[in-house]
């Protein structure tokens, strides 16, 4: 059995993470803690180079470069959106798929297309947490949540590629969604749920 430790209330933890979006919803997700979170762009911390070839090497990857700089205990999120009918891409290059410039409909459209007529349009969002400390210990959490691609894409809130994604028993995609709502069932939100269980 995994032994976790555990994160005091009021203590200090740093979130792994350039990419505001995801930085707000962890935010939100953390609200109830009173834990004073800093995001590593807040504090100028460098980005690591995602050279795993996994969500969870780049997740440790993350969060033991934001802890080996900051000297707090560190939490990154690697997380991507997998389409079955396109073996699992964009996966773990989810984030490069939408280039340099983050343009999110561009890569969306590609998808579009590369589906072309597949009946198949089952696909899914993937989150590892890892929780990182200063002498190298990481505890990891995962989380996954099933739906079907959507086009065309539908809905204003969120980020990323929640206009295309329709959860699994639902009628409207996660950019039609509440941040809350979201937060609920969302793979980040699974993952999360266990790393309160098992890290307060
Ligand atoms: P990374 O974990 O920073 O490598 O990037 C994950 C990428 O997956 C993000 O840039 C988004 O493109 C996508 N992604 C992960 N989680 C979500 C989500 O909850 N909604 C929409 N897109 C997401």
């Amino acid at each position: 059995m995994t032994n976790y430790r555990k994160i005091e209330h009021g203590s200090k933890l740093v979130v792994a993470t350039h990419n505001a979006g995801k930085a707000q919803e962890i935010r939100s997700l953390l609200a109830p803690f009173e834990i004073q979170t800093y995001s590593a762009g807040d504090l100028n911390l460098p980005e690591p180079g995602e050279t795993g070839s996994s969500f969870y090497e780049n997740a440790k990857i993350k969060a033991l470069a934001a802890t080996q700089k900051s000297g707090l205990p560190s939490l990154a999120d690697d997380s991507g959106f997998c389409i079955n009918a396109l073996n699992g891409d964009p996966g773990i290059y989810s984030a490069r798929w939408a280039g340099p410039n983050k343009d999110y409909s561009m890569a969306m459209r590609t998808m579009y297309e590369k589906l072309g007529k597949s009946k198949d349009r089952s696909c899914y969002f993937i989150s590892v947490l890892c929780l990182a400390f200063h002498d190298g210990v990481t505890f990891e959490f995962e989380g996954k949540i099933d739906g079907e691609f959507i086009w065309p894409a539908r809905g204003q809130n969120g980020h990323g590629y929640d206009p295309i994604f329709q959860p699994k028993g639902y009628s409207v995609t996660f950019a039609e969604m509440t941040e809350k709502e979201k937060n609920t069932i969302s793979h980040r939100g699974l993952a999360f749920q266990q790393f309160i269980k098992n890290c307060f």
